[in-house]
């Protein structure tokens, strides 16, 4: 019935928006019978995003990296709400967030507003083009699930139309030529499952165009990878060089056309010059910007005057100059890298947070109803008073508690040819490694991270699959 999950009124209403890394972390550890538990996404499942760049490929089905956020809440002590939508404004002043349905099918309502008590922003980040003209219109990006289901059925659309009968030499390498802009681990794991699909399927069921297939990964920096280690950066590259993957380094994308790419490229002299390179397949993974919803949201609050990157957070992750909001993961600057290690321990920082302050607010109460019992029975004082004096250390230990503090446990990427690097801590040191055990090390880590059993299940049987009948190539 429908009072069942009518807001408690003695609760506070936290609201939590996105179902990404770091608003999961925090469902997934948040007592929910403490607060009435409304969450807000576009989108109604956690994306394990570290296997997004094996999606391209078919290496693995998308489903198998996706959780229904209805799942996860089900199993949640008490009943939390979820609304698929998109948050397009927080008013700070009223306390409320504006929500829009933005799916293909609406209702006759399809916009309203979702009141707040507390309010944690988990909405990531977009993808950055730094305003590069012809980015958006024509390359994809790889962050979502739609962009992975997307690149696969345009790499497939590339490689049929390449085998079109009479087509010209020059316009089958344009086709086959796949362009990836961004050495970051985005880009590098992604130019290894490609260059994985076309020496494991492709030159298998369509040879006669295979030996033109080409990968170029595109950096403005001087090496790829910059967060690895010197030498992992090295092997990552010599490996590249391996697997015909050629590297532009030093090379800035300035413009983009429906065919071609234009770079500036610095030479070792230091002399610039211009590179247009005609491409098949373009894919921009050049780092994140903040979104619409946290500009917006940064506008309303001028202690966020300053901040360029997103949401500045104290200690505790509190937006800076807000009252009652949190942030977390991407869209939140903490002094950390953007990345699901860093979201996933905020979350789960902020579900401690929010479970001992409905526990403080607990024992105050106790604490309060007590001491006004005290004065008005003298015959149990002795006794009440010493159960306030072990309720107020309880309370003491309680409202202690630490700042967040982010402990890195490493970083693993995947290179191709069953090669991954990483750069792990062991004992208060850091080990690199990189290969085919590392690569071992980095499914079974992953496999490991998946966010629940069944998804584990269901990427292990897809890599059993690739492995025994190759990836599927059909279009769609
Ligand atoms: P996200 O996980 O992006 O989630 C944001 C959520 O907010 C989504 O549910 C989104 O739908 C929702 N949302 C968006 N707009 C709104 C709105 N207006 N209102 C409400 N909800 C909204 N990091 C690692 O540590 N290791 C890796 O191996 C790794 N691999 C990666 C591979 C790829 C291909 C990519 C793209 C990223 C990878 N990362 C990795 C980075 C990691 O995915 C991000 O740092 C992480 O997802 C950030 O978590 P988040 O919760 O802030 O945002
Ligand atoms: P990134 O920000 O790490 O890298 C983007 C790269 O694009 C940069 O090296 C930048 O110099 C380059 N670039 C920017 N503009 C350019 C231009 N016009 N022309 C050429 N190059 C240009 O982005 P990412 O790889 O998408 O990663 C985003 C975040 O997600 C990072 O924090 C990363 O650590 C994390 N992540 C981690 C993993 C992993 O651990 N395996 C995988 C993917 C992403």
């Amino acid at each position: 019935p429908e009072e069942q999950f009518a807001p408690d009124p003695s609760k506070k209403t936290l609201v939590v928006l996105g179902t990404g890394w770091g608003s999961v972390a925090l469902l997934k550890k948040l007592d929910t019978a403490n607060y009435n538990v409304v969450v807000i996404s576009p989108r109604n499942y956690f994306l394990f995003t570290p296997l997004l760049p094996s999606c391209t490929t078919g290496n693995i089905e998308h489903r198998s990296i996706m959780e229904p956020v209805r799942q996860i809440l089900r199993h949640k002590k008490a009943h939390a709400k979820f609304y698929e939508a998109e948050a397009t404004h927080i008013d700070v002043d009223r306390k409320v967030i504006k929500i829009s349905d933005n799916s293909d099918i609406k209702g006759k309502v399809n916009e309203t507003e979702v009141p707040y008590d507390m309010l944690v922003v988990g909405v990531g980040a977009e993808n950055a083009t730094f305003g590069i003209p012809g980015v958006r219109e024509h390359s994809c990006f790889l962050k979502e699930i739609p962009d992975a289901q997307a690149i696969r059925t345009k790499i497939m659309d590339c490689v049929e139309t390449a085998a079109f009968k009479d087509q010209a030499p020059e316009e089958i390498d344009r086709l086959l030529h796949m362009v990836v802009v961004g050495g970051g681990p985005t880009g590098v794991e992604f130019a290894g499952e490609l260059r994985d699909f076309f020496d494991d399927d492709i030159q298998k069921l369509i040879p006669d165009i295979a030996p033109r297939f080409k990968v170029t990964l595109i950096e403005a920096l001087p090496n790829v990878l910059p967060m690895f280690s010197k030498q992992l950066i090295d092997y990552t590259e010599s490996t590249f060089k391996e697997e015909h993957i050629n590297i532009l380094t030093k090379t800035m994308v300035k413009k983009v056309t429906d065919r071609t790419v234009e770079a500036e490229i610095t030479g070792p002299d230091g002399k610039k010059s211009t590179l247009t390179i005609p491409y098949g397949l373009l894919v921009w993974a050049t780092g994140n910007t903040i979104r619409p919803i946290v500009k917006d949201l940064m506008n309303q609050i001028p202690a966020q005057k300053d901040s360029r990157r997103g949401l500045a957070v104290n200690e505790y992750l509190v937006v800076q100059g807000s009252r009652d909001i949190w942030a977390v993961g991407d869209c939140a600057v903490a002094g950390y890298a953007p990345t699901a290690q860093v979201a996933s321990q905020e979350g789960a920082f902020l579900a401690r947070l929010f479970n001992n302050m409905a526990k403080t607010q607990d024992l105050e109460q106790k604490i309060h109803d007590l001491s006004t019992g005290l004065n008005l029975k003298p015959g149990n004082a002795a006794e009440d008073s010493q159960e306030i004096a072990g309720l107020e250390k309880q309370l003491r230990r309680i409202k202690d508690i630490k700042p967040f503090h982010y402990s890195h446990q490493g970083s693993l990427a995947y290179i191709g040819s069953e090669k991954a690097v990483a750069d792990v801590a062991w004992l208060n040191g850091n080990v690199a490694s990189g290969g085919k055990l590392t690569y071992l090390f980095w499914r079974s880590a992953y496999l490991s991270m998946c966010f629940s059993t069944r998804n584990r299940v269901l990427v292990a049987l897809d890599w059993i699959k690739a492995k025994l009948y190759g990836r599927d190539i059909s279009r769609e």
